[in-house]
């Protein structure tokens, strides 16, 4: 074969792959901004609202009067946030349909309980639930664990928290914090005080699943180190942010149920 063609062709075939891949990867970009602007803008998808003072709730069903006892439950939790301003309008998203979760959750995933948007809108999803009854319907059907301590009203603190502290720490917690802390604190308010540590700790300490995320699919493991630090060490919230311990430490720590050296 004459080698002149052969690197001719050679030539023409890498420059069809590299048009095909451009072609590619700007589709792929014009989709992906098409749905961060499609999910981030989802009042239209949702036919029914209710305000109540500074919650903006709306839900692909209608919602019942009961809202308000479960929104006031939600501020009696969010009372032990550091981070909560009240005169912050919240807007809160229920999806009935699971596919909504997935789409306006971010993370195509319809299991969770909810979702925070803490990158752009700081909008709260919430799963399919039982408002009048204060509870969450579950992905499988079955009964929730830790239902008492998590009910509806957790679900909802719980994200609103992960909204507070993307305000106060930034868009990009989620990439710049360990996991522990940010759900961690989220679980700490969501929970509104209903928490005990010495009990937990004991659990943790016997290796209980329970307070092991990985087993469990809990935050309670989480919520035991950021109690931890700022209930019985002292720290303010800002302090643990600024330094997070090492993970293994704290481990260490509440299994051997010895103290930190003085902060
Ligand atoms: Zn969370």
């Amino acid at each position: 074969m004459n080698p002149t063609i052969r690197i001719a062709t050679s030539t023409s075939a890498s420059r069809r792959v590299f048009t095909f891949l451009r072609t590619g990867v700007a589709g792929l970009l014009v989709l992906a901004l098409a749905y961060v602007l499609a999910a981030s803008f989802p009042k239209p998808m949702f036919g029914y609202r209710v305000d109540y003072q500074n919650y903006q709730v709306w839900s692909d069903q209608p919602i019942p009067d009961e809202i308000s006892h479960v929104l006031d439950d939600v501020t009696r939790r969010l009372r032990t946030s550091s981070l909560h301003d009240r005169d912050t309008p919240v807007e809160i998203f229920f999806c009935n349909e699971s596919w909504r979760l997935g789409f306006f959750g971010r993370s195509f995933s319809t299991q969770m309980g909810g979702a925070a948007d803490t990158w752009l809108t700081r909008q709260v999803f919430i799963r399919a639930s039982d408002i009048a009854s204060n509870r969450i319907h579950t992905p499988t059907g079955r009964p929730l664990a830790d239902a008492a301590q998590r009910p509806l009203s957790y679900y909802i603190a719980h994200e609103i928290t992960h909204s507070d502290t993307s305000r106060r720490f930034g868009r990009t917690i989620m990439l710049r914090y360990p996991q522990w802390l940010v759900e961690g604190y989220a679980d700490y308010v969501g929970k509104g005080g209903d928490f005990d540590f010495e009990e937990n700790r004991a659990l943790f300490a016997a290796g209980a699943a329970a307070l092991d995320h990985d087993r469990s699919g809990l935050y309670r493991e989480f919520h035991l180190k950021v109690a931890y630090l700022l209930d019985k060490k002292g720290w303010t919230l800002e302090q643990v942010f600024a330094n997070p311990p090492d993970e293994s430490e704290l481990d260490a720590r509440l299994r051997m149920e010895i103290a930190f050296p003085a902060d």
